[in-house]
């Protein structure tokens, strides 16, 4: 049987391993078809696309992108876009140039409570392109501030902490239609993540999917089969396709690894379905 993982990150966002270094694991896994889906960017597609290449490995061309919606931060994920397509790159460049804004709003907050140089310092683990949480994760632990990225995130990078800055991305409709728009398929990411109501549950997909979405991952990451099956009837309910993955950062993590999830219930249609 084919093994998808349609959800996960390399050096190109907040990803530990460099594109071909994840192509290795993903192929060591027994993945069979890895979408790479960087936060806002798709620069590490190409480096991708060419390792894969004279492997058993297929490599989708994919995103993940930051969506505001009703004060929420809600993940979009793009797969099999056209990375050349002029309209998604240049929604992406702008989420990028926000992220390098939020960034410096991070690094004053931080300095505020004490924490000096944290820009330059989450800087040094970031691409040139893109500055995320993770980015100042690693250098507050580097600073012996937190031993675990969860703690990390707990203390100062969420709501009501010193780092927090709420976020303002792009709205929903317009995630949607780059994605689209550049020929691929969009697809609600880790749904449950959000811990939002069964109304506006509800209502996000009822939005999404008024937008062009067809998809919502149904297994990602480590979660419980009864939250598989419940998402895995929302789908059925709402006639969405259903994606998984891994959402794989870095082999520290030791809770997440490349193809690794639970399978699809049978009474879901795999986004696959409809690929050529
Ligand atoms: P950003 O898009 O820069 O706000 O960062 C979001 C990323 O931070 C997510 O994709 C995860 O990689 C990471 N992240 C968010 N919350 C946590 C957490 N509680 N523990 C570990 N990583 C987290
Ligand atoms: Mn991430
Ligand atoms: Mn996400
Ligand atoms: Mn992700």
């Amino acid at each position: 049987m084919t093994h998808y993982d349609l959800h996960c990150h390399s050096t190109a966002s907040d990803g530990a391993l460099s594109p071909e270094t994840l192509v290795e694991r993903a192929i060591q896994q027994g993945v069979d078809v890895l979408a790479l889906t960087d936060h806002d960017g798709t620069e590490g597609i190409i480096a991708a696309t060419q390792a894969a290449a004279d492997t058993p490995l297929t490599l989708v061309p994919g995103v993940e992108i930051s969506v505001s919606w009703y004060s929420q931060t809600i993940h979009i994920i793009g797969l099999n876009i056209d990375i050349n397509n002029v309209a998604l790159q240049s929604g992406l460049a702008a989420l990028r140039h926000y992220r390098q804004q939020r960034a410096e709003e991070i690094a004053r907050r931080l300095a505020k409570a004490g924490i000096e140089g944290a820009l330059e310092g989450a800087s040094q683990y970031a691409s040139k392109t893109m500055l995320g949480r993770m980015h100042f994760a690693q250098f507050l632990m580097e600073k012996g501030y937190a031993s675990d990225t969860k703690d990390v995130f707990k203390r100062f990078l969420v709501r009501g902490k010193p780092g927090y800055v709420p976020g303002q991305w792009t709205d929903l409709t317009s995630a949607v239609e780059w994605i689209v728009g550049a020929g691929g398929q969009a697809v609600i990411a880790h749904p449950l993540r959000y811990k939002l109501s069964a109304t506006k549950l509800r209502r996000l997909i009822d939005d999404f999917k008024m937008a062009g979405g067809q998809g919502i991952e149904v297994s990602s990451g480590p979660q419980h089969p009864e939250q598989i099956h419940n998402i895995a009837s929302l789908a059925k309910r709402y006639d969405l396709l259903a994606s998984c993955g891994s959402d794989f950062h870095s082999p520290e993590q030791r809770w997440t690894e490349l193809g690794r999830f639970l399978p699809l219930p049978a009474s879901c249609t795999p986004v696959w379905s409809v690929w050529q």
